[in-house]
């Protein structure tokens, strides 16, 4: 199987598997699991925080977040297309009576700082408090510029908000641009990170954060039902992916590009290629067609009228090269 539908679908690698069955573990609600604990330790190193928190999700990791920033009746600025705007289930609505106030992203994924300055809301009792202003870093597979953050960041202190990034795919910015995770963090107060996208784990993401901030953010974590016994399994996968998995990013990358070019040469309209990302538009009469063509033979993506491929380290130069023959034979069928 050739699955190009998301980086989430990265299977544990058999020395991953072997570092998580031989995890020492404890209970990490009683905060004695010493891997858990160590992989807090580490990122919080990676990040230049002072500490981090392990959740089993991206979303509980992003909604912690938020309900750790803001109390109910503040709202965050979001952009229209974010992860935590519009696919976790309205989460920071429903369980914080926290306001989203979106913002459409530019063509280059950063939010523009002049929309975001005209929707902050003036202390006034008509209006929310805004409180937040949230982005996320890759978006879409777009890397956030390193002066637009910084740029961000000066507004909120301006301004008096915190910056959150949904870093989800974070250490794909660390490697396109050649950086260290402080590098782009010291721009935000607080980060999310995703260990099992491209990083290859099967469960686990990040909060980073002050050290007040993440005993906050211990509290919502157990509200929510993300305490967890005996991670230590998991964290260990999160350790081996942040040693071994942060580097060969690059190599998604090169294979996206290649992707991009391939698809081109077969006359395809590639309108977008970023990061490990490929975007690629597929005539809306085709679409069935295309997608039925490819998964019988076993290659799997979400056809649309733009079409999403995203590489990972289960998908090597071979499997795209098959993928681009299918692509060719359905185009001369
Ligand atoms: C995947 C993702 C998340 C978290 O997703 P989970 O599936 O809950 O781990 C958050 N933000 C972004 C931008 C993502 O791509």
């Amino acid at each position: 199987m050739i699955d190009l539908r998301s980086d989430t679908v990265t299977r544990p690698s058999a020395a991953m598997l072997e570092a998580m069955h031989h995890a020492a573990t404890g209970d990490d609600v009683y905060r004695d699991d010493p891997t858990v604990n160590a992989l807090e330790v580490e990122a919080a190193r990676l990040s230049g925080k002072a500490a981090a928190l392990f959740f089993p999700t991206g979303t509980q990791a992003n909604l912690v977040a938020l309900l750790s920033h803001c109390q109910r009746g503040d709202e965050y600025i979001v952009g229209q297309q974010a992860h935590n705007y519009k696919y976790e289930a309205g989460g920071a609505a429903v369980l914080g009576s926290i306001q989203p106030q979106p913002v459409l992203a530019a063509a280059d994924g950063t939010l523009p700082l002049d929309v975001v300055a005209a929707a902050i809301k003036p202390d006034d009792i008509h209006f929310a408090r805004t409180r937040l202003l949230s982005l996320e870093n890759t978006h879409h597979g777009k890397v956030l510029p390193l002066e637009y953050l910084q740029q961000a960041w000066q507004l909120t202190r301006e301004k008096q908000l915190a910056l959150h990034i949904d870093g989800a795919r974070i250490f794909n910015a660390v490697v396109a641009q050649g950086v260290t995770l402080e590098e782009i963090a010291r721009y935000c107060d607080t980060l999310t990170i995703c260990l099992s996208k491209g990083l290859g784990t099967p469960v686990g993401s990040l909060l980073c954060g002050d050290r007040e901030y993440i005993e906050r953010a211990r509290r919502w974590r157990k509200m929510v039902g993300g305490g967890m016994r005996q991670a230590g399994i998991l964290a260990a996968a999160g350790l081996y992916a942040l040693e071994h998995n942060v580097a060969r990013l690059q190599e998604d990358h090169d294979n996206a590009a290649w992707l991009a070019e391939q698809l081109q040469d077969l006359g395809l309209e590639v309108t977008e290629q970023h990061t490990n990302m490929v975007f690629v538009r597929v005539p809306v009469q085709q679409i069935t067609a295309l997608s039925d063509w490819m998964s019988q033979r076993d290659v799997l993506f979400s056809v649309s009228a733009v079409t999403r491929l995203v590489t990972h380290l289960d998908v090597d130069r071979a499997a795209l090269q098959t993928l681009v023959n299918h692509w060719r034979d359905f185009l001369h069928q």
